[in-house]
């Protein structure tokens, strides 16, 4: 008999799976419809925001709040178990305004930095040219440095929580796709549910769902489609720059495009916001676009050769936040999906509330903005 049984190996579903074999001892299976990792979770830029410092009130907030500051342990642990070094580094953000909506938004982000106890410096030009060299500043008309901003490598994460996983007794099934879940015994919903897959079922005490974009199809497989979430695809599409060394240190935000600069002379720049259904090919206008605004602000890019482009499919949600709970009329079925644009630095704070709320326990923070049933519609 499992445990639980995972469905979906992106970055939730793993450390969801991690946290349960590793601090409840239970035994876990992870089914990944593809390989584990080659979701949203391997595309995304890795950027972690700095989080409040002083007890936030909005639910994303408290999400956010609570998983950067539990992002060192949790990384200190897993690199450990997996002897896999994850790429972690508090790298600062800068802020670009450079146009007066920007320089509006950005000037009034410092009364909620202030609120939040998020510590920023207020730049001019000059401070951003002495600080990274490396950035064209001629149109930025100021700037903000956010020191507790990180950056971790998607990749290396992965495979990292994979390690742990797999240390912990965590069973993958790969190219095994969840096809739907029922009580075991139809008289009752309280004791084990049967997973059917495309390879056949799977008898377990719980199941948690966590297949990303594509979770609302999913669940409508066996759950009223007013139950099944309303999480849709959101394409974003990335360049991987590679230069000889690193030309800055810190992550670079210009409105909601970014160059995320890694130690190793690799340089992302993303992104953008397409709503294309399931299509996660690049256009080539996209990417012709991302590489002339990344060379304009960083004009040593001309010379850098382009490593890779590709796309992913975030999970987004209709009012932004995720879907972490059970799921109606099951008491042994969760769902944890939805995190839109901050599943990676999510993952932390996801994986302790989905294992509170799984065994029970009084949550961390209060859950009920991300119920399930939260009576939203969205017609696709
Ligand atoms: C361009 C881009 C940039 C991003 N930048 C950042 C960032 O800087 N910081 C940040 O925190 N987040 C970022 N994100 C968002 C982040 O990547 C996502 O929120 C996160 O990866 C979601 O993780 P997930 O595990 O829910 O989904 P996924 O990683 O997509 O995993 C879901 C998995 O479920 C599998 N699956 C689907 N159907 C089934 C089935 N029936 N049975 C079994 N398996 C199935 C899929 O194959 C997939 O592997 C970015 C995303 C993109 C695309």
């Amino acid at each position: 008999m499992t445990d639980l049984v995972v469905c979906g190996g992106g970055v939730i579903g793993l450390s969801i799976a991690y946290k349960a074999a590793k601090q409840c001892g239970w035994k876990v299976i992870v089914l990944e419809a593809n390989s584990v990792g080659s979701g949203s979770s391997w595309a995304g830029a890795g950027i972690l925001p700095p989080g409040a410092t002083v007890s936030p009130l909005d639910p994303i907030d408290q999400l956010r709040a609570a998983s950067h500051a539990m992002f060192p342990h949790w990384v200190d642990e897993i690199q450990n178990d997996s002897q896999i070094d994850v790429g972690f580094i508090r790298c600062g953000g800068i802020y670009l305004a450079q146009t007066n909506g920007e320089l509006a938004t950005l000037t009034a982000n410092e009364v909620w930095w202030n609120e939040q106890g998020i510590a920023f410096e207020r730049w001019n030009r000059d401070q951003v040219r002495a600080h990274s060299p490396a950035l064209s500043c001629d149109t930025v008309k100021r700037a903000w440095y956010l020191p507790q901003e990180c950056q971790i490598r998607n990749p290396w994460y992965l495979r990292a929580l994979v390690e742990g996983c797999l240390k912990h007794g965590v069973e993958i099934h790969e190219s095994e796709e969840l096809q739907s879940i029922r009580p075991t015994d139809s008289q009752s919903t309280q004791d084990t549910c049967t997973v059917a897959t495309s390879l056949g079922e799977i008898k377990t005490r719980r199941a948690c769902v966590t297949t990303g974009a594509w979770t609302r199809r999913v669940l409508q497989e066996f759950v009223p489609a007013t139950q099944a979430t309303e999480i849709f695809p959101m394409r974003g599409q990335m360049v991987l720059f590679r230069l000889p060394t690193r030309p800055c240190v810190p992550v670079v935000n210009d409105g909601h495009r970014y160059l995320v600069p890694r130690e190793d002379g690799l340089v992302l720049a993303g992104s953008c916001e397409e709503e294309v259904g399931f299509d996660s090919s690049t256009t080539q206008t996209m990417i012709d676009d991302l590489k002339s605004w990344a060379i304009n602000l960083m004009p040593t890019l001309a010379s850098a050769t382009v490593e890779k482009t590709w796309s992913g499919l975030r999970p987004a949600s209709v009012d932004g936040f995720p879907y972490l709970g059970r799921v109606p009329n099951f008491d042994n079925v969760f769902v944890a999906a939805g995190h839109y644009r901050h599943g990676i630095h999510f993952s932390p704070i996801t994986a302790k509330l989905m294992i509170e709320v799984m065994t029970g326990q009084k949550t961390s923070i209060p859950m009920e903005p991300f119920q399930i049933s939260r009576g939203l519609t969205y017609s696709s």
